[in-house]
């Protein structure tokens, strides 16, 4: 744990395994609630100096993070690999990703302008700024485990806020090797902590009702994000939640069926399918459907399943065995209503495989609305293909989902591109583009996908308050 500026131990310790080969690759300090209040506490006393830095030494601060971050590029994807799973060129991306939050953010604190708005009275002048929120609170999955770190402590520290965090269990390396680069980047004591725990319950409960936590930001599933903002409610702090997606990836016949295959194929399989805004309904036009099928069968099949550090393998394990069998559950459920199962459909456990927690990429087709698959974020690698016949009728079954986060789009018409794009209730539209991501783009979702965004300016908003003056002469 890493509390006002101490690496600190916890009376227990947890083990870290890699879900590649079930071995043991560490372990991480299993702390409590007392460590969140003390973490709390460090925040909150650094506040008070923090918050009256200039941006341009929070920036400094920052940008040497950043080129930490780089430095250490491929350790980092390394470990990543090891406690995540992803593919190591994966890991590299991501690390990458991560980086340049850091650099954005070092490069927006100095743009935090107010503003001077005219007022209907000859004597009076409005004044506009925004300040730090305070101490924020932030939790973590472990999907992308570091990018999700940076992507709130980037612009929560440009903001002049302070953070503590809890990162995912499954992977508490990658948050101290984060941790690791804010020490060395010259962030002050109590600035920024971090509280690793196997017990998430009574830490982001502290997080929710600490009155000294001005701000609560979650990445995770919609179920716990539901129960912390609840929470949170209590003391009336501010909110953002990242949370679970359904995203829809409508091919129009419009558009080039192998391109759009390829395009399926490759944000699909990205993590394993362990994404937010992984594609989880394929609609398919019917008249270019089964050139888009062929293709997308043709390139799954190519797929490798296998240790992520091996370069060969695109594939790598799933997080644990509960997501195993959620996946499971959900291909079963499928073909059992009458599903066509082109591809996959089982685990795989030939050979090493059977040490961690793979399954086979799965293209499953004729998909209907009865289906588990059709309702639920699967977080795996199954892509679930549904043919549709009219544009009016396939916006309406894309939209028919409690999520709104990322929706993705296929066609070469400019009109049918711009009414999609405006029709779809997502906050996340790829229009011919797999990866509509970036620290300057905002990123975030709409309905129950949650609240808030991250990344660009609208990311370091959710660190501030506005406050208005409003002077008479
Ligand atoms: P999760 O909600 O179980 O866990 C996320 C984090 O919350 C972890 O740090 C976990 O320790 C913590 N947590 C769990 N229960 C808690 C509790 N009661 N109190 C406080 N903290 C608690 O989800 P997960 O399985 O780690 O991640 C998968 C989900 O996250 C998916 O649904 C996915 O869509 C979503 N996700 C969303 C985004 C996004 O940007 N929108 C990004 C990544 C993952």
């Amino acid at each position: 744990m890493y509390i006002n500026g101490t690496w600190l131990t916890a009376q227990n310790k947890f083990t870290v395994t890699n879900p590649a080969t079930s071995e043991v690759i560490g372990e991480a300090e299993n702390g409590d609630r007392a460590d969140a209040k003390a973490a709390i506490d460090a925040a909150n006393n650094a506040f008070i100096s923090w918050k009256k830095t200039t941006a341009y030494e929070r920036s400094a601060i920052l940008e040497r993070a950043y080129s930490l971050m780089i430095d250490r590029r491929e350790v980092l994807a390394e470990l990543m690999t090891k406690e995540q799973g992803k593919p190591f060129k994966a890991a590299f991306n991501e690390v990458g990703y991560a980086a340049d939050f850091f650099k954005w953010f070092a490069e927006e604190a100095k743009r935090n302008y107010g503003e001077i708005i005219p007022s209907a009275r000859s004597d009076q002048r409005f004044l506009v700024r925004h300040e730090p929120v305070g101490v924020v609170a932030a939790i973590t999955p472990w999907n992308y485990p570091i990018s999700m770190i940076t992507r709130k402590v980037a612009p929560a520290l440009a903001a002049g806020c302070t953070v503590v965090l809890k990162p995912a269990e499954a992977t508490p390396l990658c948050a101290r090797a984060v941790f690791e680069i804010l020490d060395d980047a010259g962030c002050p004591d109590g600035v920024v902590n971090m509280v690793t725990s196997l017990k998430p319950a009574p830490i982001g409960e502290e997080f929710c009702v600490n009155p000294l936590v001005k701000k609560l930001t979650f990445t995770g599933s919609t179920q716990v994000g539901k129960q912390l903002a609840t929470l949170a409610a209590s003391s009336m702090k501010r909110v953002s939640l990242e949370l679970g997606g359904h995203a829809p990836f409508i091919v129009f016949d419009d558009a080039d069926a192998s391109h759009a295959a390829k395009g399926a194929s490759l944000v699909k399989f990205l993590n394993a399918g362990q994404a937010c805004i992984s594609p989880n309904r394929i609609f398919v036009q019917r008249s270019i459907h089964d050139e888009f099928v062929g293709t997308l069968t043709k390139r799954i099949a190519k797929l490798r399943v296998g240790s992520g550090m091996n370069l060969k393998n695109n594939i790598g394990p799933l997080v644990n065995e509960r997501a195993i069998k959620k996946v499971q559950n959900q291909v079963d459920d499928a073909i059992n209503k009458g599903a066509d199962l082109i591809l996959g459909g089982q685990t795989m456990t030939n050979g090493d495989l059977k040490q961690g927690h793979f399954y086979a990429p799965t293209l499953l087709n004729n998909i209907s609305t009865d289906m588990l698959i059709y309702t639920e974020e699967t977080f795996g690698p199954v892509a679930a293909v549904i043919p549709f016949d009219e544009e009016d009728q396939v916006i309406d079954m894309a939209n028919d989902t409690r999520y709104g986060l990322a929706a993705y789009v296929y066609t070469r018409d400019i009109s049918r591109a711009m009414k999609i794009y405006e029709a779809l209730n997502f906050g996340i539209i790829g229009v011919n583009d797999i990866n509509p991501t970036s620290a300057a783009a905002p990123f975030g979702g709409m309905n129950q996908s949650g609240l808030g965004r991250e990344g660009a300016r609208e990311g370091m908003r959710e660190y501030q308050e506005t406050k208005l003056g409003g002077f008479s002469l």
